[in-house]
């Protein structure tokens, strides 16, 4: 729930008794509704393994049955983190994955005159940062991000930023709630598939993980 223009800041859950999805109801999204929702199914194969994340880039996204494969992997996945972590109090946490940076993103977007951006937009450049936070922090493989950061950029075109933004980026996710003092919580990956939750950044690490991103082609 967003709350004074701010996201995420208020929350409260409940969990389904069932998901049912009408795969047809994809063939009514535009490419940017269908690639909005696409982004939260590749943040869930790298937080899965290798092998969700190799079925899921290898996959034909034109055939219906293997995207109804994709998306039950998928939904299979969140349900057995959100199962296992019903109170946000851990394992949960790892979904958080791409989002610190994200929120901030659609949170910046809406206060100035950039164009509007889609959550999942906001999710891909997140990950693409958190990936870079990664490496610094966590040792994650350069090559891997560089091929990850490649499947990504083929279907989301990478968002314009200036260095001055970033400032502004940063101080917006100290009012994050998940976020304390001079430290930045954030969910990062050491491996695909071998994500960890509550790792404290701080913000040179994500004004370099900004920069990084702003230097992409
Ligand atoms: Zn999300």
């Amino acid at each position: 729930m967003d709350l004074d223009g701010l996201k995420n800041q208020v929350g409260l859950f409940y969990e389904p008794r069932a998901v049912f999805i009408d795969i047809d109801f994809l063939d009514t999204l535009s490419k940017r509704e269908w690639l909005n929702g696409y982004a939260e199914m590749i943040k869930h194969a790298l937080l899965e393994s290798v092998d969700a994340w190799s079925e899921l880039t290898n996959a034909t996204i034109t055939d219906k049955a293997v995207i109804q494969q994709l998306l039950y992997r998928s939904v299979q996945f969140k349900s057995k983190i959100v199962t296992a972590d019903a109170s946000e109090k851990g394992l949960r946490k790892i979904l958080n994955f791409g989002h610190t940076v994200g929120h901030a993103l659609e949170t910046f977007f809406l206060e100035t005159d950039k164009p509007h951006l889609k959550h999942g937009e906001a999710v891909v450049a997140g990950m693409i940062v958190e990936l870079f936070i990664s490496e610094t922090k966590l040792g994650f493989n350069p090559e891997t991000s560089q091929k990850i950061i490649g499947f990504l950029h083929g279907f989301y075109p990478k968002l314009n930023l200036e260095k001055a933004d970033f400032i502004r980026l940063i101080e917006i996710m100290k009012t994050d709630k998940k976020n304390r003092g001079s430290e930045y919580n954030f969910t990062l990956l050491t491996d695909i598939g071998k994500p960890v939750y509550d790792q404290s950044v701080l913000a040179p690490d994500i004004d370099t993980a900004l920069k990084r991103y702003r230097m992409l082609e």
